[in-house]
């Protein structure tokens, strides 16, 4: 019996085994942005349809429409091109574009008067939720769900947090806020932005305005989850969604973008909760 063995650093026919390196993709320290993969797939929320997640210049994120569209079918407002990762918002002086989601998503009115071949594309956006919903491969969120605000005074579902004095929406329960570094396996890091150790931020009632003081409502107070008091290295690890480990590993890649949203009372307005979430026994951010 021959051996296919190579421990002798020669394959069975006797020519030399190259040993295999893993390569270790890496982040060029001057990337604009520390996605591995520029484009994150995901799902709309709201119709189901695919998107691909980038960051904006002002590292806000986008969802863009997946496959780029001609652009003599799109409307100058609309155009977005992708350089370097990033997301900018005007064409890029090709035939080709981009264009948000929300232009076509059919869970929205469209937030101006579409093109015949967007009116097109946005009907089998429409078609293709009908499907899923049909299938039970997607169900809608109820933004004005009873049981949500309940469970919500307890554990709010998408917290308002103060970072470093802007005011973000958060994505998940303060508690739930994944790390989006990838670990050494190449995966997405489980461990949690709100550490078990350390400072933690503190639920507060503050004036329901805008953090930047664009907008007061007439509501009074609302529930903040305010980290302005932690030193300003710890506000930036929650500003760029990365638990204490990972910020200790800076050379580490991203494999999810942060998901806050700049926090604004009126598109947001059903996350504002007037009372603070009640104390939850053995959760020491609570106050
Ligand atoms: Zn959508
Ligand atoms: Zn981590």
């Amino acid at each position: 019996m021959c051996s296919l063995t190579i421990s002798s650093g020669r394959r069975w026919d006797g020519s030399p085994a190259a040993p295999r390196h893993l390569r270790a993709l890496r982040v060029a320290a001057d990337s604009p942005s520390r996605l591995l993969r520029t484009a994150q797939p995901s799902r709309c929320r709201d119709c189901g349809n695919r998107i691909d997640w980038y960051s904006r210049t002002d590292h806000r994120p986008i969802s863009l429409h997946p496959q780029e569209l001609a652009a003599a079918a799109v409307p100058v407002s609309c155009r977005w091109h992708v350089d370097s990762g990033i997301a900018h918002a005007a064409g890029d002086g090709t035939r080709w574009c981009r264009i948000p989601h929300l232009v076509l998503c059919p869970a929205h009115q469209p937030t101006e008067p579409l093109t015949p071949q967007l009116a097109e594309l946005r009907r089998r956006l429409a078609l293709r939720t009908r499907r899923l919903l049909d299938t039970g491969a997607f169900t809608p969120p109820a933004p004005s769900d009873p049981p949500v605000a309940e469970v919500s005074v307890c554990r709010p579902a998408r917290p308002v947090v103060q970072i470093l004095y802007g005011r973000y929406l958060a994505a998940r329960p303060v508690d739930d806020i994944q790390c989006v570094a990838q670990t050494r396996r190449r995966r997405r890091c489980p461990h949690r932005v709100l550490a078990a150790e350390g400072p933690a931020g503190v639920w507060r009632l503050m004036p329901a305005t805008a953090a930047r003081g664009q907008l007061a409502l007439p509501a009074a107070d609302m529930a903040v989850y305010d980290l302005t008091h932690l030193p300003y290295a710890e506000q930036l690890r929650w500003r760029t969604q990365r638990c204490p480990a990972h910020v200790a590993a800076p050379a580490a890649a991203d494999l999810a973008l942060a998901d806050w949203e700049v926090f604004d009372p009126l598109l947001h307005h059903q996350h504002i909760h007037a009372r603070l979430p009640a104390a939850a026994p053995g959760r020491r951010d609570w106050p």
